[in-house]
């Protein structure tokens, strides 16, 4: 039997998600920002840059979208 009580997984608290526009940092992804994935890239937009990148990922869908 083996007891293993010190078997903590380090963990990396500083998760933190920057913008891919203006470089805001945030320690925890706040609700107004928007997640994108390009390239199979998750990216993240606060919600000033989301505002105004809203338009490029809209005409992208709707690009593809037909
Ligand atoms: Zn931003």
């Amino acid at each position: 039997m083996r007891n293993s009580d010190s078997g903590r997984e380090p963990r990396t608290p500083e998760e933190s998600f920057v913008c891919a526009r203006c470089g805001a940092v945030a320690e925890s992804l706040p609700v107004t920002w928007t997640c994108s994935v390009e390239n199979g890239r998750r990216i993240y937009f606060c919600d000033t840059c989301a505002r105004e990148n809203i338009r490029s990922i809209e005409g992208r869908l709707d690009s593809s979208w037909w």
